[in-house]
C-alpha cells in the first residue's frame, strides 16, 4: 500500500552512453555558453586539457587543482584565476572532488555546470556541497550547486582502477541503502534504490576482474546514477553521518570509509527497518543485508577495517561521542554503547552478525 509521501525531483539533463562526451560542444551550445572553464584534479589534468582542445573557442582554459573535501582555498584560487576572462560556464571531468570544485564555484558565481563523472560517487546528481575551511567540513544544500547537465560517458570510467571502482561503487550503494529508511523515503526513490544496488552488485565483481568490460562498466555507471538520485532526493542517516564524522576526525579516505562502515551501520539499523533490509537483501540477491554488503565488499578486495585505513583504536570513543552530537534522523535511536560497538566492529573489520 502506498501511504502519503513527498517526492522532490532534482532537475537535470542527463546524457548516458559510450562516447557521449563527444557531444560536449553541443551541450555547451545548448546552454548558450561561449567560454567555459574545464576543472579537474591534478591527476586528470590531461583529460581536462584534451577537453578544452576539443571545445576550441568555447573553452577559456583549464583549472586542474581540485582536491578531496573541496578546500575553500582552492575554490578561492579558481575564482581569482577566472576574474576578467568572460567565463560563463563550468565543465567538470572527474570524481566527487572535481564535481565539488565546480559546485563550490557555482555557489559563488551562479554559473551553469556540465559534469562528466568518472567515478561512482554520485555528487553530480545532488544539490549538496561539502566544503572544508580551517580543517572543518561544512555541508550545505542549495539549488545553485545542482549541475544543469550531466554527461555519463562509460568510456571515462574504464580507467578507474579496480579497487577504486569497488569502493566508489560501495559508496554509491550506501546512498541507496539509506534512502530506503530515510525520513523522506518514498516509493519512487525506493524503486531507483533497489535497481541501483542490483546494477552495482552484479557489475562490480566483473569490473574488479576485467576493468575494461564495457557492459559491466555501463551497468555500474547506470547504478551509480540511480544511487546519486537517491542521495540528492532524500535525507541520509547514521551511516552517512558516521562516515562524515570519521573522515573529518581522522582524515580517512571517503569511499573506503563508506565501504568499511556500511555493513555495520546496516546491522545497527536492521532491527528498526526490516522492510528496508528485505529490499537491500533482495537487490543483492542474498538473505541478509548486512552480511551481504560485507561479503560483496570483501569479495571485491576492499579493506574492511577502519584500522587499515589509518584510524587509531583510541579514536573509537571519540568517534562515538561525535556521532551522538547534533541529533539527526535515524530509524533506530542512537544508543551510546551500541554506536560504540558499531564503530569498534568497523574499526576491526569483522563480518557483522546476520539479523
Ligand atoms: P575523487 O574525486 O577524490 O577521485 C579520487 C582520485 O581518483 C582522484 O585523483 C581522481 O583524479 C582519480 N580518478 C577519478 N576518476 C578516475 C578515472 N576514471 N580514472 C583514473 N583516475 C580517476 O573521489 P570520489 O570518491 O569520486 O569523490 C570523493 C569526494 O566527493 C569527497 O570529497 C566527498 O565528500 C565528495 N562527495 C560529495 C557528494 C555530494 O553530493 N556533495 C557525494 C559523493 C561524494
Amino acid at each position: 500500500m502506498v501511504a502519503s509521501f513527498v517526492y522532490n525531483a532534482s532537475p537535470a539533463r542527463v546524457v548516458f552512453g559510450s562516447g557521449t562526451l563527444a557531444g560536449l560542444p553541443e551541450e555547451v551550445d545548448r546552454l548558450g555558453l561561449s567560454r567555459v572553464l574545464v576543472v579537474a584534479t591534478p591527476q586528470q589534468a590531461a583529460e581536462a586539457e584534451a577537453l578544452a582542445v576539443r571545445l576550441g573557442g568555447r573553452a577559456a582554459g583549464t583549472f586542474a587543482e581540485a582536491a578531496m573535501h573541496t578546500p575553500v582555498e582552492v575554490t578561492d584560487r579558481a575564482i581569482a584565476a577566472m576574474t576578467g576572462r568572460g567565463i560563463d560556464g563550468l565543465v567538470a571531468v572527474g570524481g566527487g572532488s572535481t564535481t565539488g570544485l565546480a559546485k563550490a564555484i557555482a555557489l559563488r558565481t551562479d554559473l551553469p555546470q556540465i559534469v562528466a563523472p568518472t567515478t561512482y560517487a554520485g555528487s553530480e546528481m545532488t544539490p549538496i556541497l561539502g566544503e572544508t575551511k580551517d580543517g572543518r567540513k561544512v555541508t550545505l544544500t542549495s539549488p545553485k550547486v545542482l549541475p544543469e547537465v550531466v554527461i555519463y560517458d562509460i568510456d571515462l570510467t574504464l580507467t578507474l582502477p579496480p579497487l577504486m571502482s569497488a569502493t566508489s561503487g560501495m559508496n554509491a550503494i550506501a546512498h541507496a541503502v539509506e534512502a530506503f529508511y530515510a525520513r523522506e523515503a518514498n516509493p519512487v526513490i525506493s524503486l531507483l534504490a533497489e535497481e541501483g544496488i542490483a546494477a552495482l552488485a552484479r557489475s562490480l565483481p566483473v569490473i574488479v576482474k576485467s576493468p575494461r568490460d564495457v557492459d559491466a562498466r555501463a551497468d555500474a555507471l547506470y547504478g551509480a546514477w540511480l544511487c546519486g538520485i537517491c542521495l540528492g532526493s532524500v535525507g541520509m542517516a547514521l551511516h552517512h553521518k558516521l562516515c562524515h564524522t570519521l573522515g573529518g576526525a581522522f582524515d580517512l579516505p571517503h569511499a573506503e570509509t563508506h565501504t568499511a562502515v556500511l555493513p555495520h551501520a546496516v546491522a545497527y539499523n536492521a532491527p528498526a527497518a526490516p522492510e528496508a533490509m528485505q529490499r537491500v537483501a533482495r537487490a543483492l540477491g542474498v538473505s541478509d543485508a548486512a552480511t551481504g554488503l560485507h561479503d560483496l565488499a570483501s569479495g571485491l578486495g576492499a579493506k574492511m577495517a577502519l584500522r587499515d585505513l589509518g584510524m587509531p583504536e583510541a579514536g573509537i570513543d571519540q568517534a562515538a561521542d561525535l556521532a551522538l552530537q547534533n541529533q539527526y534522523f535515524n530509524p533506530r535511536p542512537l544508543e551510546k554503547q551500541a554506536v560504540r560497538a558499531l564503530i569498534r566492529d568497523a574499526w576491526a573489520g569483522i563480518r557483522p552478525a546476520a539479523t
